[in-house]
């Protein structure tokens, strides 16, 4: 007697660890490390601006890496599939973000992303699309052309919090439509300026007709991340490697 009640013991002990760890894969599935991006370049010196810039050696081990243990970068048309739909991701799904539609966005792809397969989200604000400096729109096509997906970062790129309703509303409003009009599909995620945003932000954002945005801070994003306020990894100057695994790989 005390034999059977051992094995059914065991036997629920089991049931419980399958569904613990089937539980832990699924978590697993719906983490998404979200990586922001500004700039790949060698800028000497530490300044004020290492969170925006990369070392090209680090950016390239960055993506070796990714490859290498098999992340799969996806698209906010992905993620908003699988948050909406229940689509599923791929296993060790991860997004690449660029920030701002700097004109070497274009050398980025070409160097570093296409040769490795890696579709790319990148953010731009549309008053400086053309501008010196920055991508022109058949640039903007020519990265959507190649499998990467250009996304909204307002117009004139504001501090959100700091400009009048009317303001915050056609920054949102404008960028998308003129986004929408020059790539032909629908543009429903915005990357708020300098990370900067309040609930006044968020309620225009969704007034707008967005349903995906993304913040400028870590962890990774999951599943319960509010759909609005989506966490990013900063990624800054001269960070070793280590630190960089340690994010992807943070619960
Ligand atoms: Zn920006």
């Amino acid at each position: 007697m005390a034999l059977a009640w051992i094995v059914v013991a065991v036997a629920a002990c089991g049931v419980l660890w399958w569904r613990t760890d089937a539980a832990a894969d699924r978590a697993q599935a719906c983490r998404v490390p979200i990586l922001m991006y500004h700039h790949v370049g060698d800028w000497g010196a530490p300044g004020d601006w290492a969170p925006w810039v990369v070392k090209p050696a680090d950016f390239e081990a960055q993506m070796d890496w990714l490859r290498n243990h098999h992340y799969h970068p996806i698209t906010m048309r992905q993620l908003q599939a699988h948050r909406e739909h229940g689509e599923p991701l791929p296993p060790r799904p991860v997004m690449i973000t660029f920030d701002d539609g700097w004109g070497e966005d274009m050398w980025i792809a070409r160097q570093y992303l296409d040769p490795r397969g890696m579709p790319t989200v990148f953010f731009v604000y549309t008053g400086a699309v053309g501008a010196p400096g920055y991508l022109a729109w058949s640039d903007v096509k020519a990265l959507e052309a190649g499998g990467h997906e250009v996304l909204s970062h307002t117009v004139s790129h504001p501090n959100l919090q700091q400009v009048p309703d009317a303001r915050l509303a056609s920054e949102m409003r404008d960028s998308r439509a003129r986004l929408e009009q020059e790539l032909g599909h629908p543009v429903e995620c915005i990357a708020y300026p300098f990370g900067s945003y309040d609930g006044r932000v968020v309620k225009a954002a969704a007034d707008a007709g967005y349903r995906l945005a993304v913040i400028a801070d870590g962890p990774s994003a999951t599943d319960a991340s509010p759909a609005l306020e989506l966490p990013r990894w900063k990624m800054a100057y001269g960070e070793p490697l280590p630190l960089f695994v340690q994010r992807l790989r943070a619960p």
